[in-house]
């Protein structure tokens, strides 16, 4: 008798989780018992949380839990359709305007997430025939997109303007499409933008950026690095997340009506999933307000991010207060483990970071601010990787 197809496909990931375990790969989950913020339990355990993009502290704010129970009782948890079919609300609709005066941008496009966004998004501009150039540290989701593009992809080094400026020069395209994070999502470094932009116009390239972790920590408004250098109106597509600094789920890229048009039409995860639920929507639309009004989120953000960046160089270790994400970097997947182990006996609890996530040999502890955190949590995380005694080999690029 044959093998059931059951058989068949244990016996494939019996044979990939043991290869993924001996390379110390293997992951798994963990819940949490509480909401996400700068203290959860874990496992019966207090936790002092070091893991979340949850950068203001919002996802369990007063304000934006009340929004979201508002919109449910108004709109009910599913939206039953894609929103070109019937699951459009004037949530939705309300929630664009909202963030396209926040971007100050013509439009705005909701998308259910960021991966969806970034996947959805670069297809929808470039194909074959076309080049798209795109960081060696981007996000895995900007990665994805490039590949079912089905453009050209060149893949140029980190931050490397002039690499980039040669490559834009020199090869052939019907349409040549930059992509960048502004805030690298696994060092905590930032986009040489200004190059960048100015490489793009001098080539007649057109450039998307992902504000994923900038959205809500940098600029004056909070509205990420293209705020902050005064360039909105020179970046074509500007990507952002509401579920970092926002505190919810989902994502919206920032651009040209005509573009927005577009993507309505063309971007498949747009087209082809169940419309983002109304009561995010609305949670989002109170967090956007938070992030505009409420600047002592991000100052106590801020504060934070200087503190912990200074009791890092005072423990001999690499950090620019440049966001609120700072790589520790150990090496191999196995150190960062056990570093991640050790930290979490002294309560604070910091994620190992391991590939493909970041390239092989940079496994690493990255830690996340928020403005939630204590100048106590700070100093707690710092007093617990002095004790664990960790040596940073450096950054990822
Ligand atoms: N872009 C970047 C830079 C990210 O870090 C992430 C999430 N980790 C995403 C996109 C995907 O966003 P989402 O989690 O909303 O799918």
């Amino acid at each position: 008798m044959s093998d059931s197809t059951r058989d068949v496909a244990s016996e494939w990931a019996r044979e990939d989780l043991s290869a993924l375990q001996a390379r110390g790969l293997r992951r798994g989950l963990e819940p949490l018992d509480s909401a996400q913020g700068p203290v959860v339990t874990m496992g019966g355990e207090t936790l002092v949380n070091f893991s979340s993009n949850d950068y203001l502290g919002l996802a369990a704010s007063a304000a934006v839990r009340a929004a979201a129970i508002a919109a449910v009782e108004r709109y009910g948890v599913g939206t039953g359709a894609s929103r070109l079919v019937v699951g459009d609300t004037l949530a939705h609709h309300r929630l664009e305007a909202r963030l396209a005066a926040f971007e100050r941008a013509e439009a705005v496009l909701l998308f259910n997430s960021g991966y969806a966004a970034n996947t959805g998004i670069l297809p929808a501009l470039v194909g074959p025939g076309d080049a798209v150039f795109s960081d060696a540290l981007n996000h895995a989701s900007l990665v994805d997109g490039c590949r079912l593009s089905r453009a050209k992809v060149v893949v140029y080094p980190h931050a490397d303007v002039e690499v980039l400026g040669s490559a834009l020069a020199s090869t052939p395209a019907r349409r040549k499409l930059v992509v960048t994070d502004t805030v690298f999502s696994m060092d905590g470094d930032v986009a040489p933008l200004r190059g960048i932009v100015e490489g793009c116009e001098a080539h007649g390239a057109a450039l998307m950026v992902d504000e994923a972790h900038a959205t809500g920590v940098l600029g004056a408004r909070g509205a990420g690095l293209c705020e902050e250098l005064g360039l909105e109106s020179r970046v074509a597509l500007r990507m952002g997340t509401l579920s970092k600094a926002l505190g919810g789920q989902g994502a919206y890229v920032a651009t040209s009506r005509v573009v927005a048009d577009l993507l309505t039409s063309r971007a498949r995860p747009f087209i082809f999933s169940t419309a983002l639920p109304a009561a995010l929507c609305a949670a989002a639309e109170v967090a956007v307000d938070a992030v505009e009004k409420d600047v002592e989120l991000r100052e106590r953000l801020w504060r934070n991010i200087r503190r912990f960046a200074e009791g890092l160089r005072g423990l001999g270790l690499r950090a620019e207060a440049r966001s609120a994400v700072f790589p520790v970097i150990l090496g191999e997947p196995e150190r960062a483990l056990d570093a991640a182990r050790r930290l979490r006996e002294a309560g604070v609890l910091v994620k190992a970071i391991r590939p493909p996530t970041v390239p092989e040999g940079t496994s690493r502890l990255r830690f996340c601010l928020s403005a939630g955190h204590t100048l106590g949590h700070v100093d707690l995380a710092l007093e617990a990787l002095r004790h664990v005694g960790v040596h940073d080999r450096g950054t990822s690029w």
